[in-house]
């Protein structure tokens, strides 16, 4: 009984999350940081996966830990882009040369 309600609280607190990510976009003025504010005093950083207060979420995004994650995060999606066709440098420097 007492983990049915557990489980019904569960759910209702998922489906309270994914309303709250509809609701509170990224701020934009934090960029690629993908910092979204989710109440009038709480920020969450998506890429640290926590909570921080409104007022220091400017300096969050620049602490150390942040911007380990944040560079892991781009590197990843850099790894991840389809090759762009190399610029054919030889060719260009062969027809300066000859
Ligand atoms: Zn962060």
């Amino acid at each position: 009984m007492d983990a049915e309600v557990e489980l019904k609280e569960n759910h209702k607190t998922l489906a309270e999350h994914h309303r709250l990510l509809k609701i509170y976009p990224y701020l934009e003025e934090l960029g690629e940081n993908l910092v979204r504010q989710i109440d009038s005093t709480n920020c969450f950083c998506t890429i640290c996966s926590i909570v921080t207060s409104v007022h220091y979420v400017s300096r969050h995004v620049q602490n150390d830990e942040h911007m380990r994650e944040l560079n892991k995060a781009v590197l990843r999606a850099e790894t991840y882009k389809p090759c762009e066709e190399p610029p054919n440098v030889n060719t260009v420097d062969l027809n300066n040369k000859k």
